[in-house]
């Protein structure tokens, strides 16, 4: 395997582009998920609080303080109090005394406590119990409200992000305000390798379906959590380090991109 490649944060933090996302892997098998991935590789894990894993992940991570660790305020926990008390939680959970990442799950329009959540954020930053803040399903009105009423933008903004699913308006707007885009459910949940274009790539490459969609993201220049649950996918993900894509096969997966593309649920709603 090729060295990991990082990117920089508006912080100044180098975080590996690609990780592991464990969402849907169970408490009592993630600390061997996690151990199975980090012997595969892997170099950073994706958490959440409401994936209710994060003892299990913990555990998995004990002693590797190298490993970049991220996990979020659940909806319930939003408002500046609430978010300080369930990170607190989220530690003793993790065992740990601080993350690199701490996330907004969603903004929740609806609730309207992101504002409050991200003054928290900003001073568990300070504090260092956060290394790195960031947010995740921000819409561009909720990105422009945290940045206008505290002046702090987010390092990272976790999406749905997929072939069928580009998001270029907001990546293009992430770009003009220095936040990395992190792709959530990268591999379309385990849909987006029936692609024909998808399937041609593979056969052009002698790789993997699934590695060519993780390696069009890696060079779209997205951050990228895909999840498996054998070490063989585990292994085939990471894989994306180790070939290229050429110009056109990448804009033929940009060909894929649909408006009605998304499959994971509208942040506008969502709460
Ligand atoms: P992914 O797009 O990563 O797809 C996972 C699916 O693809 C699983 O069914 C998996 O099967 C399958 N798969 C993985 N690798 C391979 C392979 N090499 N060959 C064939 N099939 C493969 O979906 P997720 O929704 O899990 O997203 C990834 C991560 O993103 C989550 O785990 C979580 O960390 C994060 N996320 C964040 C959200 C947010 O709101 N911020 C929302 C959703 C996800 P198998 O398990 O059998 O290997």
């Amino acid at each position: 395997m090729s060295d990991q490649p990082h990117l920089t944060l508006n912080d100044d933090r180098e975080m590996p582009q690609l990780g592991f996302g464990t969402w849907q892997v169970e408490e009592e098998d993630a600390a061997g998920v996690v151990k199975t991935a980090l012997d595969v590789g892997y170099r950073l894990v994706d958490t959440a609080a409401i994936y209710e894993n994060e003892r299990g992940v913990g555990k998995g991570l004990e002693g590797r303080e190298d490993i970049w660790l991220t996990t979020k305020i659940w909806n319930d926990d939003q408002g500046y109090a609430e978010a300080k008390t369930a990170f607190g939680h989220s530690l003793n959970r993790l065992g740990r005394e601080d993350v690199d990442l701490l996330l907004i799950h969603w903004s929740c329009p609806q609730k309207d406590r992101f504002v409050d959540t991200w003054k928290a954020m900003i001073e568990l930053r300070e504090e260092g119990r956060a290394k790195s803040i960031g947010v995740s399903n921000f819409r561009r009105e909720d990105l422009a409200r945290i940045i206008e009423e505290t002046g702090f933008a987010p390092a990272v903004n976790q999406i749905e992000l997929h072939p069928s699913f580009q998001q270029r308006e907001l990546r293009a707007l992430h770009d003009e305000l220095g936040i990395r885009t992190q792709s959530w459910s990268p591999l379309g949940q385990g849909k987006g390798m029936d692609a024909d274009v998808v399937g041609r790539i593979a056969e052009e490459t002698g790789q993997s379906p699934a590695a060519v969609i993780i390696r069009w993201h890696l060079q779209s220049g997205l951050l990228v959590i895909p999840k498996a649950s054998s070490r063989a996918h585990m292994a085939d993900n990471l894989s994306a380090l180790d070939f290229t894509l050429s110009d056109a096969q990448m804009a033929a997966i940009d060909g894929l991109d649909r408006a009605d593309g998304r499959i994971g649920p509208d942040p506008a709603d969502y709460c």
